[in-house]
């Protein structure tokens, strides 16, 4: 945009392009411009042979209005590349001042310039002759460094950017998947993984879900300098599967503990997962299968098959010690994890072992075991999981046994403080969402 006003520059009288620089919306050119500025680009006063020029209007947004003008100043922003030197870079912002040159090149407080991360930018303003009278650059941790010429010849300062917290809120509903919900909602990928992870405890993204359930969420956005830097955390979620709602809210605590809590304060994390396989987008299509044993013995199924690719991650449901891994008949390549209280869960036909495991090592709850394969007896690759209580099978789906502790007393009131907007939120996504419906 600001190459545009540049070309109105060249292209008309001066004091035309004067009028114009002030006036928002303005008429810019709308023809490829690149090459065109680059060619007028030094000697602005050269006025090229007439063009035919069809003009638009077009509202334009300045990155920050030029800092009180003596005279016509010009914002130009150049992106840096591989290879850069500040010599040129300067080149490119149409820096044309040798004074300003050796003031980079030498001064101890801008040292940081040096680092041209290609991909950054770095923000110019110079008279129309060249002159340089301000430079801004953001530097490898997060601090802008700026530049002013003064009575003296130039200073710098370094400050962080102004960061801001944005905050959005999607809500949608499941027709096939919770990806396909939460693309159709604009929710990013970072997010709804998050939100599984959230609920990983009570839903298994993969054989729980139904069409029908509906999700709202409430997430941080985060900007730096007015510009989005990368989304944050989930603040507030609600789940409802199979006409269940699940809520869950993020606090942090005094001492900087962190988790999701229920709106009542109980922790959401569980002492087991409700799925080994790890959700992400190519293990979300998939379902519980009936891969069908090889064998008649094998029928005597003890244990829950989960259809996902070949090399989808296993994780472990649960804290816990490997108490064997290796391979073992029907099973494949195996691994067995035993828990407190008496509970063992078992993981087999995998590809791989996780990376570093072997028998004896704890293990945390979701780090991964193993790799989906179709090692034993497999007609396919899957996971074949079992869930044993003093040495018999259960089903696992049953059980929803809490592990992290719930929010104590002295904290309640801190936590219903944050807890009441994020929910308040929900609360308006839901009605929205039902409204939609009917
Ligand atoms: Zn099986």
């Amino acid at each position: 945009m600001l190459l545009n006003k540049y070309k109105i520059l060249a292209q008309n009288p001066a004091s035309e392009a004067r009028s114009l620089w002030r006036r928002w919306p303005v008429a810019v050119a709308a023809l490829p411009f690149f090459g065109v500025v680059a060619a007028f680009g030094i000697a602005p006063d050269t006025v090229p042979e007439p063009v035919e020029l069809q003009h638009i209007v077009e509202n334009i947004e300045l990155p920050v209005a030029p800092t009180a003008p003596s005279q016509e100043t010009f914002w130009r922003e150049e992106r840096i590349q591989r290879g850069d030197t500040v010599a040129s870079i300067l080149s490119r912002l149409k820096v044309d001042d040798g004074e300003a040159l050796n003031y980079l090149l030498q001064a101890k407080d801008v040292r940081s310039l040096y680092q041209l991360i290609p991909g950054r930018t770095v923000r110019a303003v110079t008279t129309e002759a060249g002159r340089l009278e301000s430079l801004s650059y953001v530097n490898t941790d997060g601090r802008r460094l700026h530049v002013t010429r003064n009575e003296a010849g130039f200073s710098a300062t370094e400050e962080l950017p102004q960061t801001e917290q944005w905050i959005m809120q999607s809500s949608g509903e499941i027709e096939t998947s919770l990806f396909a919900a939460t693309d159709a909602s604009g929710v990013p990928e970072a997010i709804a993984l998050q939100l599984a992870e959230i609920f990983s405890s009570d839903i298994d993204f993969q054989r729980d879900l139904r069409r029908g359930d509906r999700f709202s969420v409430v997430y941080e956005a985060l900007a730096a300098d007015g510009e989005f830097s990368g989304f944050g955390r989930v603040l507030s979620a609600e789940f409802v599967n199979q006409g269940h709602a699940y809520r869950a809210v993020f606090f942090r605590d005094d001492k900087g503990r962190s988790g999701y809590y229920t709106p009542e304060g109980r922790n959401m994390r569980k002492t087991f997962l409700r799925s080994p396989i790890e959700f992400s987008r190519i293990t979300s299509g998939f379902s519980l299968s009936r891969f069908h044993p090889i064998l008649n013995a094998w029928r005597a199924h003890k244990g829950i098959d989960y259809g996902a690719p070949r090399g989808a991650r296993v994780r472990v449901t649960a804290d816990g010690v490997v108490s064997f891994m290796g391979r073992k008949g029907g099973y494949g390549n195996v691994v067995v994890v035993r828990h407190p209280n008496g509970y063992e869960t078992l993981y087999a036909h995998l590809s791989a072992f996780g990376q570093g495991l072997r028998k004896g090592r704890r293990v945390a709850q979701g780090e991964v075991v193993g790799f989906v394969g179709s090692t034993g007896l497999a007609t396919g690759p899957h996971l074949h999981y079992e869930f044993h209580v003093n040495g018999v099978h259960q089903n696992p789906m049953r059980l929803a046994m809490p592990a992290g502790p719930p929010i104590t007393a002295q904290l309640r009131a801190l936590f219903d403080q944050t807890a009441e907007p994020l929910l308040a939120r929900l609360d308006m996504l839901r009605d929205t969402n039902l409204a939609r419906l009917d």
